[in-house]
C-alpha cells in the first residue's frame, strides 16, 4: 500500500522511494564496539535513524525501506515503528531482509518498491549525514531525464594503483577521479533490469551504479558533500566522538542500546556527535586534519504590537490578545535567532537574506526561513552547539510557554534540549516594552567552525 505523505500525496503514484541499506554486520566497528555501524547510538536513536529523517524531510518519497540484517529484522523494525509513532512520521516504512552481499540486500529492497515509483534512491546507513539539498539535487537530474545519478567528490590524494604486493603499477590522472558516495539516484524500473540481469554470483560490485554501468547506462555525477562522510572504522567513530560534549555523552549512556558490553565500548558507541546539525559535524569529524574553532553569533530583533499578526515566538502560537505588526510571521524570536546563525557563519543578516520588500516575504513562515538559515550552517561546515535566548517582553506573561518555545527551537536547530536555552524577561515598565508598544528578543549561538 502507498499512502503517500502530506507533502506529495498528489505525486504519490509516481513518487520515488527511498532504499535505506542497514544489514551490514559493520564487522569492523562492531569488533570495536559491540555492534554494527548503522545501530550505533545518535541522539538517542539508532545512527539509521538520521537517513530516515532526512529523507522523510525532503518530503519527495512515496515511502522508504529498510533493509535490516534477517536476523534481527523484525526486532529492528519494530523498534522503527515506535520511532516513526514517537516522531509522528508520516512516511510508510517498508522492511526487507539483509542478503549475503550489498547488492543482494538492494535486490531485496527493490522488491519492496512499487513498480509505479518512476525513481529510486539507493542509501547506506553508514552515511547518516547527507543532505536534503543532495536529494533535491539528485532528483532533479532524474526529472530532467539521467537514468543514474550519484554524488561524487574530486580526489585530493594522488591514488596509485598497486598489485597485491604493494608494488605500484600505474598511477591514474587525479583530475578523471571521483570518490562516490550515497544516496545514489536511478530510474527504478532500469536499475532493477540491471539487477536482475546482472547481480550474479560472480559478479560482486560495491555500488549500484556498477550495474548500471554495466548494462550500458550513462551514470552521471553531482556534486558530493564533504559531509557525507561514510562510518567505516573505530578512527572515524572516534572522530565524532571528539565533537561529543561531556554532557551528552552522559545523557547517552543513560540509555540502553546497541551498545557493546564494556563501559569503554559503550562509551565510545554511543559517543556520537551532540547535535544533528550533522552535516556539519561529521563535516568537522571527516577532516580529521583541520583545526576547529569555536564561534558565535548574535541576534537581535523588535516588533511592534498592534499589527493583523497573531503573537508567535519560537515557532509557537501565544494565546494572547496582542498582535504583531510585520511583513513576514513577525517571530520576533525567530528573526533574532536567525540573524545570531548568520552571525556565527558571516553571512550578514535575514534583512539581505529575506528583505521586507520582497513580496515573497509577505507572511512568511519564520521556520521555513529558519530551516532555510540552518541550511547554510550546514554548508558553511559549521555545527552548532549552543543556542540560548532572550525575549523581552511587559506583557503578555510567557512563563507558560517557555518549555514549548524551548522544545520547539531544540527540534528546529537540530539539538539537545540541554544545548536550548530559552529566557524571559520584563523591563521592569520602563521604555517602548515597558510602555506595552512591543516585544523584543535577542539570540546568542555557539557552533564550531572548521579552520579554512
Ligand atoms: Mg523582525
Amino acid at each position: 500500500m502507498n499512502t503517500g505523505t502530506a507533502g506529495c500525496a498528489a505525486a504519490a503514484d509516481t513518487a520515488p522511494w527511498f532504499v535505506l541499506l542497514a544489514a551490514g554486520r559493520g564487522t569492523r566497528l562492531a569488533a570495536h564496539t559491540g555492534c554494527a555501524k548503522q545501530f550505533l547510538r545518535y541522539k538517542n536513536r539508532p545512527l539509521y535513524w538520521q537517513s530516515v529523517r532526512t529523507c522523510a524531510a525532503t518530503q519527495r518519497f512515496g515511502g522508504l525501506v529498510l533493509v535490516f540484517p534477517p536476523e534481527t529484522m523484525e526486532e529492528n523494525a519494530a523498534e522503527a515503528r515506535e520511532l516513526a509513532g514517537k516522531e509522528g512520521l508520516t512516511l510508510p516504512l517498508r522492511f526487507a531482509k539483509g542478503g549475503a552481499r550489498r547488492q543482494d540486500s538492494v535486490c531485496n529492497g527493490l522488491q519492496h518498491v512499487p513498480e509505479s515509483a518512476a525513481f529510486v534512491c539507493i542509501h547506506d546507513a553508514a552515511r547518516p549525514f547527507f543532505s536534503e539539498e543532495l536529494v533535491h539535487t539528485m532528483l532533479a537530474r532524474l526529472a530532467e531525464g539521467a537514468t543514474a545519478v550519484i554524488p561524487g567528490l574530486a580526489v585530493k590524494d594522488t591514488i596509485k594503483q598497486a598489485d597485491s604486493e604493494g608494488r605500484v603499477l600505474a598511477t591514474p590522472d587525479r583530475a578523471m577521479l571521483r570518490a562516490v558516495q550515497t544516496p545514489q539516484g536511478f530510474d527504478r524500473a532500469l536499475l532493477q533490469a540491471a539487477h536482475a540481469a546482472l547481480n550474479t554470483p560472480d559478479n560482486t560490485v560495491t555500488d549500484d551504479a556498477s550495474l548500471m554501468e554495466a548494462a550500458g547506462h550513462t551514470v552521471w555525477i553531482c556534486e558530493g558533500e564533504e559531509a557525507n562522510v561514510k562510518i567505516t572504522t573505530a578512527a572515524d567513530l572516534r572522530a565524532l566522538d571528539d565533537s561529543h560534549s561531556q554532557s551528552d555523552r552522559h545523557a547517552a549512556a543513560r540509555n540502553e542500546g546497541h551498545a557493546g558490553s564494556t563501559g569503554e565500548s559503550r562509551d565510545s558507541a554511543q559517543g556520537a556527535p551532540a547535535s544533528p546539525s550533522d552535516a556539519a559535524s561529521a563535516a568537522v569529524s571527516a577532516d580529521r586534519n583541520a583545526l576547529t574553532v569555536p564561534c558565535t553569533g548574535w541576534g537581535y530583533d523588535v516588533h511592534r504590537y498592534g499589527g493583523t499578526r497573531p503573537l508567535v515566538l519560537g515557532g509557537i502560537a501565544i494565546d494572547t490578545t496582542y498582535t504583531i505588526a510585520a511583513h513576514s510571521d513577525g517571530d520576533v524570536l525567530l528573526h533574532a535567532l536567525m540573524d545570531a546563525l548568520l552571525g556565527m557563519i558571516g553571512k550578514g543578516d535575514i534583512g539581505e537574506l529575506f528583505p521586507d520588500s520582497d513580496p515573497a516575504y509577505d507572511g512568511a513562515s519564520s521556520v521555513a526561513l529558519l530551516n532555510e538559515v540552518m541550511g547554510l550552517v550546514r554548508k558553511a561546515h559549521v555545527q552548532l552547539t549552543h543556542a540560548d535566548v532572550t525575549i523581552i517582553a511587559q506583557k503578555p506573561r510567557l512563563k507558560p510557554w517557555k518549555q514549548a518555545i524551548r522544545s520547539n527551537l531544540a527540534r528546529l536547530l537540530g539539538l539537545d534540549e540541554s544545548h536550548v536555552n530559552v529566557k524571559a524577561t520584563t523591563e521592569e515598565g520602563l521604555g517602548f516594552t515597558g510602555e506595552l508598544l512591543g516585544i523584543k528578543a535577542c539570540a546568542t549561538v555557539a557552533g564550531l567552525a572548521r579552520q579554512q
